[in-house]
């Protein structure tokens, strides 16, 4: 089975074994039955935050696209499971008139890794809606979470420190008496990921996490830097975003992490700011690109040149 097929960056090597469970009892399952094989694995939604290793990955992969159902709980309560994907789920409250969700049209993955990474986006957060998580562990244990222990803050939760894969999430959401309101959001969202080219070719969306204490989107520091003259085979860098690597071609995983790292070094060389990484990085992974992706440097902060940066930022 070919990863590259899976993955959005359309890259990524073969896989020994690819499990699809439809339900959590199937997960539990496939857990054991991991468990019992003790070869590695990995969680792979919709591949849209992901960088999948370009080499052969000698164990299992669990899918969970088979896993999209939806139960109704009450009026505005449902049981949704992970491989439901995002812009079906506002397309599903949108039908049933149910607010909460329609920030997710178009946001690319599924309800069960957009929980994991704690996902937002214009005006929304998944943790505003999510009430609790069903998850499996690695001996096949379902467990419930509620949502205070899952999400620790932006793009941080609990699913980050363990190897729990999360099966379906409780969602409450408002009843609504103003579907054209929901449908004029959906459709901002769309038009504006649109307008920004972010489908122009495969990507991870942002690469790299914002830093709050810093006070700049890490896409303005990557622009400032020069970044988007950066390239390294097909991989070259959106020129209407500078945190995002487009795959224009036959890019492989080794090339587009190779330009992270450029990216990377230059904002460091240039602002002396350490970026942290937001896209994940699954499979065979070589040791020294595990270490890289962890590694901390200590910040070398111009203060007075980021104060100015700042400035730029906030008045165009
Ligand atoms: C064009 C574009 C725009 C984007 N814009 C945004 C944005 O505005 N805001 C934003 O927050 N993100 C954005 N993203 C990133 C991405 O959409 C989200 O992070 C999304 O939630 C990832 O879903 P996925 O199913 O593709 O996850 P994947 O990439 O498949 O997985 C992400 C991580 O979750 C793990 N995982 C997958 N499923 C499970 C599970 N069931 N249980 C536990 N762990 C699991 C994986 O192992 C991996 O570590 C964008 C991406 C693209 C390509």
């Amino acid at each position: 089975m070919r990863l590259a097929d899976c993955s959005y960056f359309k890259t990524g090597g073969t896989v020994e074994h690819l499990l699809q469970p439809t339900n959590i009892a199937e997960l539990a399952q496939a857990r054991i039955d991991i468990a019992k094989d003790s070869k590695p694995f990995f969680f792979l939604g919709r591949g849209t935050n992901s960088l999948i290793w370009d080499d052969h990955f000698p164990g299992f992969v669990i899918s969970f696209n088979a896993m999209d159902f939806i139960n109704k709980l009450s009026a505005t309560r449902y049981e949704v499971g992970a491989g439901v994907s995002n812009t079906e789920f506002a397309e599903f409250c949108f039908r049933n008139s149910l607010e909460g969700a329609s920030w997710m049209n178009y946001l690319p993955g599924e309800i069960g890794a957009t929980t994991r990474m704690n996902a937002r986006c214009y005006g929304g957060e998944i943790s505003e809606i999510v009430q609790k998580v069903y998850a499996v562990t690695v001996q096949g244990e379902i467990k419930s979470f509620a949502s205070q222990s899952v999400f620790r803050g932006y793009k941080d939760t609990l699913f980050m420190d363990e190897d729990l894969c999360i099966g379906s999430v409780e969602v409450e959401l408002k009843s609504s008496t103003d579907p054209i309101k929901i449908r004029e959001h959906m459709d901002f969202c769309r038009n504006d990921r649109e307008k920004k080219h972010q489908f122009l070719h495969p990507s991870c969306g942002c690469v790299f996490k914002n830093d709050y204490t810093i006070g700049i989107p890490s896409g303005f520091l990557l622009d400032k830097a020069g970044a988007k003259k950066l390239y390294v085979g097909s991989a070259k860098i959106n020129p209407y975003h500078a945190n995002f690597i487009f795959n224009t071609g036959s890019a492989s995983s080794q090339d587009i992490f190779d330009l992270s790292v450029l990216m990377r070094e230059l904002v460091f060389k240039s602002f002396g700011v350490w970026l942290e990484y937001e896209m994940e990085i699954l499979g065979n992974i070589p040791e020294k690109v595990k270490t890289y992706i962890k590694e901390q440097r200590e910040s070398l902060i111009d203060v007075e040149l980021l104060a100015s940066l700042r400035r730029e930022w906030q008045n165009p």
